[in-house]
């Protein structure tokens, strides 16, 4: 008789994916990108989801241990349109972005139905707790076990794991930018055991209302990465790193 529970069952099918630089690219779109999400939390394992973006694919190139968390992790989404731009280009595929901060938004939303608990690690001090107050009054009856700030060294991990774990979260949601928040997922798993772990770079700046999202329209276009150079000049070290993303894609391609 199989006994398989069919969450499980859900679970090891198939994933359609697409090779990016090596690194196998979801090609799920954001709802189905969810349910897959729900199919993990009904398990009893853990899982790692990367939101890629250009930047993240680049980062990996000279850094070996981001590359193999890339290539191990159980969902990598299209975090950006550039990622999305070489799916198109590499495969001919055409997918929609999944990007960071609605997977994120989304997940909270599954979890207030579910009565799936969540950990929100990550961002400057006050801005989880802020985070939480807003996720809240959107998705009323969300259990949000813990919140706390990003800032600490990474001598510290282990010792943060340690006082996450008790709170027993189902999804953990680690805001602390790339390529330190897979780091900490990665290195932290087995102490917190959380079924979801997943890296959201700002997105509990924009969940706390200290930074606002591009307007559709923006998105639409294509250019919310312009909008969050204007908000953010900082960024402009990330965004320079689309040249050389695209002609890593071109020589992947030949
Ligand atoms: N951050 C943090 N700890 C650090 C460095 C950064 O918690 O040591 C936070 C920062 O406050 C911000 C997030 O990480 O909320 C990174 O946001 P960013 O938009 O730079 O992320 P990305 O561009 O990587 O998605």
């Amino acid at each position: 008789m199989d006994v398989t529970p069919t969450s499980i069952v859900a679970e090891q099918a198939e994933l359609p994916t697409a090779d990016v630089l090596g690194v196998k690219v979801s090609t799920l779109d954001l709802e189905a990108t969810v349910r897959r999400v729900d199919d993990f939390l009904r398990t009893e394992s853990t899982h790692a989801i990367v939101t890629a973006d250009s930047s993240g694919f680049v980062l990996a190139q000279s850094n070996d241990a981001l590359l193999q968390l890339y290539k191990s992790a159980d969902l990598v989404t299209a975090d950006s349109a550039g990622v999305v731009w070489a799916v198109r280009k590499l495969t001919g595929q055409r997918i929609s972005r999944v990007s960071g901060v609605d997977l994120a938004f989304q997940i909270c939303r599954l979890a207030s139905l579910k009565g799936y608990r969540v950990f929100l690690l990550g961002a400057q001090p006050g801005i989880a707790d802020r985070a939480a107050e807003r996720l809240r009054l959107q998705h009323p009856g969300i259990q949000i076990v813990g919140t706390r700030h990003g800032y600490f060294p990474v001598e510290d991990d282990e010792l943060v794991a340690a006082e996450i774990a008790p709170l027993k979260p189902d999804v953990l949601l680690v805001a602390m930018g790339i390529p330190r928040q897979e780091m900490f997922i990665s290195r932290t798993a087995d102490i917190i055991r959380a079924k979801v772990s997943m890296g959201v770079g700002g997105s509990l700046d924009v969940f706390s209302g200290k930074v606002r999202r591009a307007p559709r329209l923006v998105r639409r276009l294509k250019l919310e990465w312009v909008w969050r150079l204007l908000q953010n000049p900082g960024k402009v070290r990330k965004v320079a790193l689309l040249p050389r993303f695209v002609r890593l894609v071109l020589r992947y391609g030949r």
